[in-house]
Parts: C-alpha cells; sequence; structure tokens
C-alpha cells in the first residue's frame, strides 16, 4: 500500500525512535521526507542509511532545532525548494523531564513550556503555507500525561495539557485547508527506556525481564512497553487521506494506560 505516494512529509526529531521510525515508514508508504535533529552527526549517519534504502532523491536532512525560528524558516525554504510542497508535518522532536512540584525550579519550568509549545508553534507557522496549499495535515507526537498527570513528572504533564489545547485551537483555525491531529503515548520503547535498561541495578538481568517488570508496575494492560513502529503507524495513518474526516482528535498509542473513557 502507498498511501503517500507523490506526497512530501516533514518528520521532526526524525533522527531516532519514534521519528525514525515514521520517517522509515512514511518513505515505504511512498512519500519524499525532510526531517532535522539538533545533532548534526547522528542525522547525517540515518539520512546515509535512508538515502541508501530508499534513494537519496527522496530524503532531506538538515540539522535544526525546532526552538529556532529562524532554522525552521529556513528548513520549510530547504523542502520547499527541494520537493515543492508539504503535505504532512510530524511535530515529534522533544523529551520528556522527569521532576516533582520540590524540584523544578523556574528555569525548568520555562525550558520546558518553551520546548513543549514552541515545538508545535515554530515548525507549523514555518510550513504552514505549503501546508494550506496542499491541504495537508499536522500530526503532534504528545503523551497521555496531558490527561493523566503524574507528580514525578510534573511540570512536562501540564505543559502536555497545554499542547492539547493549543491543537485543539488550531484544527479550528487551520480548518478545513489542514487538518491537526495527535497521538498521546503511553510507554514507547526508544532511546530514553533504553538508556534505563543499559544502566539498570541488577546488570545480569534479562531484558525481557526488565522492561516486563517494568510494564507490570506501570500497570499497562497489553503487558508490554510500545515499539517506535506502533507509534509510528498511528501517525501514518492520522497523517493520510484515510483520515480524511479526522481533524481535532488524539489517538491514544498506550497499550492500554489510560484511565479515562
Ligand atoms: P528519542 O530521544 O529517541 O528521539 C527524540 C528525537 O527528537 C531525536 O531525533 C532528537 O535529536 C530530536 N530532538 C530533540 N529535541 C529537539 C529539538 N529541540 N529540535 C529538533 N530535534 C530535537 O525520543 P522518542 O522517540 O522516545 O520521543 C519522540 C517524542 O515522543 C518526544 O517528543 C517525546 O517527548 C515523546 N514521547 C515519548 C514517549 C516514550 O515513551 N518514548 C512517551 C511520551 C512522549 P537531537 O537530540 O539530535 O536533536
Amino acid at each position: 500500500m502507498m498511501p503517500y505516494q507523490g506526497q512530501v512529509a516533514v518528520v521532526t526529531g526524525g533522527s531516532s525512535g519514534i521519528g525514525l521510525a515514521t520517517v522509515r515508514l512514511l518513505l515505504a508508504q511512498g512519500a519524499q521526507v525532510a526531517l532535522c535533529a539538533r545533532e548534526a552527526a547522528r542525522l547525517e549517519a540515518v539520512a546515509a542509511d535512508l538515502s541508501a534504502e530508499f534513494g537519496g532523491g527522496r530524503v532531506l536532512a538538515r540539522a535544526a532545532s525546532v526552538l529556532d525560528p529562524d532554522a525552521m524558516a529556513a528548513f520549510a525554504g530547504a523542502v520547499q525548494a527541494r520537493f515543492g510542497r508539504c503535505d504532512l508535518l510530524v511535530n515529534n522532536a522533544g523529551q520528556g523531564r522527569v521532576s516533582t512540584f520540590a524540584d523544578t525550579s523556574d528555569a525548568d519550568w520555562r525550558a520546558e513550556y518553551e520546548l513543549k509549545l514552541f515545538s508545535q508553534i515554530h515548525p507549523a507557522r514555518a510550513f504552514l503555507a505549503m501546508l494550506r496549499d496542499s491541504r495537508g495535515a499536522i500530526v503532534a507526537v504528545n503523551s497521555l500525561l496531558a490527561y493523566q498527570p503524574e507528580p514525578h513528572m510534573v511540570c512536562t504533564s501540564s505543559a502536555r495539557a497545554g499542547v492539547q489545547n493549543l491543537l485543539k485551537s488550531l484544527s479550528v483555525e487551520l480548518a478545513p485547508e489542514v487538518r491537526v491531529n495527535s497521538i498521546l503515548l503511553g510507554l514507547v520503547n526508544s532511546g530514553q527506556w533504553e538508556r534505563r535498561f543499559a544502566a539498570r541495578e541488577d546488570q545480569a538481568r534479562s531484558r525481557e525481564d526488565w522492561y516486563g517488570a517494568l510494564a507490570q508496575k506501570k500497570g499497562i494492560p497489553l503487558g508490554r512497553l510500545g515499539q517506535p513502529e506502533e507509534a509510528a503507524a498511528a501517525i501514518a495513518f492520522l497523517g493520510s487521506r484515510a483520515a480524511s474526516y479526522i481533524t481535532g482528535a488524539q489517538l491514544e498509542v498506550s497499550g492500554g494506560l489510560s484511565r479515562h473513557i
């Protein structure tokens, strides 16, 4: 199935984890894909692999932070120059912050709100004209924490709720030209969990055992963490023409971790 044949997709934070899995899936489904991330060396290595697998003409990689509006404008200019259009923007770049109210400083709060909100605002603004022209879509990667806050991730949870609110407004303001949806993740096995597994106290503990205990501790009904490819599948669906009547919606990809109806 090639639902993205002839289309152009942009994925922020495309050099790792969920972003990279999304880039791969969209390429496999026919899209030309532009990706950005801050660390140039990793991005270039990833881009070289993708170009070898899917053809260099279909991949554009640019080292840029979503927090830099000029860099996002230049990224959009590069996409316009190379591909001439943009049908899908996946706002995926970012990371969570583990801290309680007691140990979160004002600077931490500001940094977290800046990351969560401006990682949506800057790319959306930069690619908006192209998205309108192609009657395209934005898919944001957000977390269940937006609705189910965790005290040990207090500022991330709060900022993520703000992001959902922003996306709802965007979905109305940008309609009918551009659809705006999000996925709400539970725990997905990517860089951050791999780092915690590598640093586990009991180094003799197997991967299966460690991840199984984590899923049990978190109470995930499906009994395991999600894989980046499973998040990518939901993103690709929401961004595709198959979701043409869906906007302002959120799709949970959490193995049933959500406690609300
Ligand atoms: P990874 O750490 O594997 O990937 C994050 C990607 O984002 C990297 O490519 C990173 O590259 C890039 N990135 C980070 N900050 C910026 C920035 N300012 N500008 C541009 N690129 C940036 O993480 P995941 O795949 O797990 O996470 C993807 C998204 O999903 C994140 O927004 C995360 O918060 C969210 N999420 C993940 C969950 C999980 O369980 N994995 C749960 C809930 C939400 P570089 O560092 O080079 O910039």
